[in-house]
Parts: C-alpha cells; sequence; structure tokens
C-alpha cells in the first residue's frame, strides 16, 4: 500500500463504521468507476443547439462531457470516472429558471428528470439563469429526498457555458465535472465526505467548514478542480489521491446499494 492510500486509511476521519474486528478495512481499490447520468435541458437553456433541431446530444453538453471524461482519471491513466450519459431529453413543460429555483421547482425537476429515467446515479438538469438560488455559483451539486428517494442532482446555469462576452471569456467546460466531483464525495462509501486537501479554513454561509472543496491557498491550488471557484479558459488540474476518493463512490462499488439508501 502506498502513502496515498496509507493516508486515507489513517486521515482524521471518524473510523467506527469501517474498521472490523479490530482491523481496518482496506478501502476498495476500484481502477474504474462509472456513472451513470440523465441530463435534461430545458427551453432556453444554452446548449448551442437549435432548439428545432432535437439532436440528443447538445454540442455543449457533449464538450462537458468530454471535460469531465477527460480531468476525473489520475495521472497513470490507470484509474477513471467514466461519465456515461444514459439518457438525455429536451425538456420545455416547465419555465424552470436557476434564479428562482427553490424547492418546489427542485421537486419539480426531479419528477420530471425521473419520468423520463428512473435509475441514473445523477440527475443533470440544464437551465435558463445565469447564477443559482440567490447564490453567485454557476454550477451546483445537491441531494434532496424526493417521493422517498434519495435522488443526486446537478444544475448547470447559462452561466456556466464556456463563452465569450465582449472580449471577456465566461464559464467553463469543467463546472460539469466539478459538480459531479461533488456528488463522488457525497456518496463516499466510507464516509469521508470531504476533499483530500480540504478548503477548511474557509466557512460556508452555514458556518461550517468548507471541507467539500480543494484548498485554495495557493496559485497552484486554486487551479484545482475541486477548488471553489474555476477560472474561464484554464484547463484544471487534478490529484491522483481526488479521483482515488472519487472512486470510493458507492456508486461503484461491487453490488453498488444505489442512491436508495
Ligand atoms: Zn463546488
Amino acid at each position: 500500500m502506498d502513502g496515498k492510500n496509507e493516508n486515507l486509511e489513517h486521515g482524521n476521519f471518524d473510523c467506527d463504521e469501517y474498521s472490523f474486528g479490530g482491523i481496518k478495512k482496506r478501502p476498495h481499490d476500484i481502477r474504474i468507476g462509472n456513472l451513470n447520468i440523465a441530463v435534461i435541458w430545458f427551453f432556453d437553456a444554452e446548449v448551442e443547439q437549435d432548439r428545432r433541431i432535437l439532436i440528443p446530444s447538445p454540442p455543449r453538453i457533449v464538450r462537458e462531457l468530454n471535460a469531465a471524461n477527460s480531468i476525473w482519471r489520475t495521472s497513470d491513466g490507470v484509474r477513471k470516472v467514466k461519465v456515461n450519459m444514459v439518457y438525455s431529453n429536451y425538456n420545455d413543460s416547465n419555465q424552470i429558471y436557476t434564479e428562482t429555483l427553490d424547492e418546489k421547482g427542485l421537486e419539480k425537476l426531479v419528477r420530471i428528470g425521473k419520468g423520463y429515467y428512473k435509475a441514473a446515479d445523477v440527475y443533470v438538469f440544464y437551465l435558463p439563469g445565469i447564477s443559482i438560488m440567490g447564490s453567485d455559483a454557476i454550477g451546483r451539486a445537491l441531494y434532496r429526498v424526493i417521493d422517498n428517494e434519495l435522488t443526486y442532482i446537478v444544475i448547470m446555469s447559462n452561466g456556466a457555458r464556456d463563452r465569450v462576452e465582449s472580449t471577456e471569456r465566461k464559464g467553463s467546460d469543467y463546472v460539469l465535472a466539478h459538480e459531479l466531483g461533488h456528488i463522488m464525495y457525497y456518496t463516499n462509501h466510507y464516509g469521508w465526505k470531504q476533499d483530500p486537501k480540504p478548503n477548511d479554513d474557509t466557512l460556508k454561509s452555514d458556518g461550517t467548514p468548507d471541507i467539500g472543496h480543494h484548498d485554495d491557498d495557493t496559485e497552484e491550488e486554486r487551479r484545482n478542480l475541486m477548488s471553489p471557484s474555476i477560472t474561464s479558459g484554464v484547463i484544471p488540474t487534478i490529484t491522483d489521491e481526488q479521483v482515488i476518493r472519487a472512486l470510493q463512490s458507492r456508486f461503484f462499488i461491487p453490488g453498488n446499494p444505489g442512491p436508495r439508501n
């Protein structure tokens, strides 16, 4: 076992759940994790496709999927997350905007998503609007129990789209990869829900340490995919420890208990 895995076992986590008969269980060594996502885009979501032509993979979404698949891998290429778009569709039955998205809106979204496809690991919604729910966030990962099912959700705004506005580069193709990172951390099989080098010297708006993000103390750390913000036009970095942690998501554990537990 190399130093990196050693760290995972003896980090400052609550170890009760994964010690067994006094012997610490080793984390599974998952090499390839398949993350199955269902993607639904709504009227006025900028996916770079004429809405009269409903091809199942709009250019923006394809780019962002490619970005996620290119970054969630170890430097030696041996371990990786494969983000599979198992379902995609356009929906215009509801006008739901990121700025005014509320709990009712989330419920609607999840029901629409599940109406199309029942068993995705994550439901990704592309919505119109520049920022999300009164914050300055352009993407958001969250989970909710809706209709008695725990569902993992990613919201992507038009503000996240990689684009140039009056010569200024904005958004990033890597926002989706970042949000999926949060989901993989949230669902860590061992309960290690934080980034391996957490941004714990910063408090979130609710007063708790920002452990879901990567530390952002140095220039290099700020380039990391899981740092609190992504710089437009810059390809982010990722560490092997982060990929290994992501691969510990229960979505990838053999005999996957699924999202509903
Ligand atoms: Zn984040």
